[in-house]
């Protein structure tokens, strides 16, 4: 026994597994995400600012992932019968509320934000929402530039914080009908509340995880040896049930974003009646993030968030040959 204290046992345990955890995966995300992005000449950034990106995302994440660890475990102690469904419920209420903060709060701590001032594109962006009738959210230009040279737009937020960010990549790389056609497809993400979509499936996966883990924890935890489920040491056993069922889910989810992506598609089409910028815009968001516009089907299938641009551009077409 390390300690007679429950909570501290539990703190030291984090440290020495996250601390072993990261050292594991530095080598990895060094690799994929300084080496290989310089070799292609995506990345702009100096391997000390990597660096320095590194160690804010770890401030910030090792207190959080020790403070659900200590919940988790809490609730494991208080109620052995129903510590999933309250640990479910804890975790998606700080989802929710992080998905809320995050674009006032944790991204401006890696890019700078401001509203965006060009004439044209906020002229644009009006007459959208004046077609489709729908409040519009603020729009801020993402100082993507600095990093990297890939572009890329998204909305995120809900309530008081909902905008679209737009990378200053995108909106000096692309015409004014291709920066039209992005933000027509980001509009509908916002008017048609896809953000909580994705809430709900996420929701849905946590009480699905945290259930699997009390269904299975206990025999797994007996036949390593363990006191118990409340006892910490089982945390890699926990940590890898619900592992396997997050990659497990991975199909399912990455389908169900494909069909917002679709979604979303098809609205700019509709909305823009621009099927040229579409095209154009989407084989060069290919072409500057160097993406493989015909990936592996199967790889597609599992991994890929978004459909390829080559059924990006299928769609396209065929929306055109049934509008004439
Ligand atoms: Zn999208």
């Amino acid at each position: 026994m390390l300690s007679g204290s429950n909570w501290l046992r539990v703190m030291i345990y984090m440290i020495i597994v996250g601390g072993l955890l990261k050292a594991i995966d530095l080598p990895f995300s060094y690799y994929s995400g300084y080496v290989l992005e310089h070799r292609f000449q995506l990345s702009r950034q100096s391997l000390a600012a990597w660096m320095k990106d590194q160690l804010k995302a770890l401030a910030i994440a090792a207190p959080l992932t020790i403070a659900a660890v200590e919940i988790i475990y809490l609730l494991l102690r208080v109620d052995s019968k129903f510590w999933w469904i309250y640990a479910s419920i804890v975790f998606i209420a700080f989802a929710i509320v992080m998905a809320n903060l995050a674009p006032v709060l944790l991204l401006p701590l890696f890019f700078k934000f401001k509203p965006v001032e060009n004439p044209d594109l906020q002229n644009r962006v009006d007459r959208l929402a004046r077609r489709t009738g729908k409040r519009i959210c603020g729009i801020f230009e993402w100082s993507l530039g600095e990093k990297t040279r890939k572009a890329n737009a998204a909305v995120v937020g809900w309530g008081n914080t909902r905008r679209i960010i737009v990378s200053d990549t995108l909106l000096k790389n692309f015409s004014g009908e291709e920066i039209e056609v992005v933000m027509a497809h980001e509009l509908c993400h916002h008017v048609k509340n896809h953000i909580w979509y994705g809430m709900a499936a996420q929701s849905f996966l946590t009480f699905a995880a945290f259930y699997a883990a009390y269904r299975v924890l206990p025999p797994l935890a007996r036949s390593f040896g363990f006191s118990g489920t409340e006892d910490v040491a089982n945390f890699p056993l926990m940590a890898l049930v619900m592992t396997i069922l997050s990659l497990a889910a991975l199909p399912a989810v990455n389908f169900f974003s494909r069909q917002l992506e679709t979604a979303a598609d098809l609205y700019a089409l509709d909305v823009t009646g621009d099927a040229l910028a579409f095209v154009s815009g989407m084989e060069k968001l290919a072409e500057i993030n160097l993406v493989n516009k015909t990936p592996n089907k199967i790889v597609a299938f599992i991994f890929h968030s978004h459909p390829s641009v080559e059924d990006r551009v299928k769609l396209a077409a065929d929306r055109v040959g049934q509008s004439v």
